[in-house]
């Protein structure tokens, strides 16, 4: 049998291995694909870190797959042989239950298919994956940048277009990293009036590269003073993983803003009243279905966004995923594993 190398999880908080196994066959409604980049992402470490109820052991990380389809499975229609094609959290859906036929695929009551932890993603040269899981990737793109935009990029595109700001409205962007500085860019060139929100006053020159229009440095001022200086905002996307940063922020909003969460902090304190006076919500957001995807990858072609990324071989997976979890990575990283 033909073999591949792939790089997996022995057991919830073991060191990576670089393994040889075989290549896997696609089975009914799924194909197999050549993986050529997966970005690393902070979700990894629910893999990495068994803090995710129902992986199984072991276990290959990634949910960032950009890839060639190489095989399909009995019974997919529209997938060939040679098509681009990408892969994020969203690893599938049944189609059937309550939940699917709402169109809130997301919510499938079936079955539990997230990319590399309820089943194998990413860190490996071929990886298996469900039709309806795929996006096809544009040509403009090359796999290591449509990679970030697998996850990153769906989850702050999709959460901005679904957020209910118009053109011209004031949006912020809490948190300048590797969600953040692909936010500020969908948001900006979306047509908002974008403010960067980050700790310190070195982000502001990245921020305004981005697009924003306005910078509040966290720490040297009061944000939610500086927001409705600007005059409220609309939305405020929150990608950092601090409750009390995000709750710093809520007196920000205009009349009727939301704050959206994106970023996965412990906890998460606002006052009520705070929330009946101004009629403000606050809203968590999943990334998305492979279509969602697929329009962030278009739209990213369209307006030129790019996520900036660092880049490792596969047989560096480990120190890949160290350097995203240190923090310092500017500002994704990526697994380039075949051209
Ligand atoms: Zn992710
Ligand atoms: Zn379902």
């Amino acid at each position: 049998m033909p073999k591949m190398r792939a790089v997996q999880v022995p057991s919830p908080k073991a060191s990576f291995e670089i393994v040889e196994r075989e290549i896997p066959e696609p089975s009914p409604g799924s194909v197999r694909i050549k993986v050529q980049a997966c970005g690393v992402c902070h979700s990894d470490s629910l893999t990495k870190e068994g803090t995710f109820p129902l992986v199984q052991y072991p276990r290959v990380p990634g949910h960032e797959v950009v890839g060639v389809v190489d095989a399909v499975g009995p019974g997919v229609p529209r997938w060939a042989p040679g098509q681009r094609a990408g892969v994020g959290w969203h690893g599938g859906n049944c189609g059937y239950c309550d939940a699917c036929r709402r169109g809130d695929f997301f919510a499938c009551q079936t079955f539990t298919a997230i990319t590399g932890i309820t089943y194998d993603g990413g860190y490996a040269e071929y990886m298996i994956a469900r039709a309806e899981a795929l996006a096809s990737v544009p040509d403009e793109l090359s796999p290591v940048e449509a990679g970030p935009l697998m996850c990153a990029g769906v989850t702050t595109f999709n959460c901005l277009r679904n957020s209910g700001a118009r053109p011209g409205e004031l949006v912020a962007v809490l948190g300048l990293g590797g969600l953040g500085h692909l936010a500020v860019q969908f948001a900006a060139r979306a047509g908002f009036r974008t403010v960067g929100i980050a700790r310190g006053k070195d982000k502001e020159s990245l921020a305004r590269e981005l697009g924003a229009q306005h910078y509040i440095d966290s720490q040297a001022q009061n944000p939610a003073a500086e927001l409705r200086k600007l005059g409220g905002a609309q939305v405020i996307l929150a990608t950092v993983t601090n409750g009390d940063a995000m709750a710093a922020v809520v007196g920000g909003l205009g009349a009727k803003g939301k704050l959206m969460v994106i970023g996965a902090a412990p906890s998460l304190m606002v006052s009520p009243g705070q929330l009946i006076g101004g009629r403000l919500s606050v809203n968590g957001w999943y990334s998305g279905t492979s279509i969602d995807s697929q329009d962030t990858l278009a739209f990213s072609v369209l307006a030129g966004v790019r996520s900036m990324n660092e880049v490792f071989p596969l047989e560096r997976a480990a120190e890949a995923y160290e350097r995203m979890m240190s923090g310092q990575a500017r500002f994704r990283v990526v697994l380039k594993i075949s051209s």
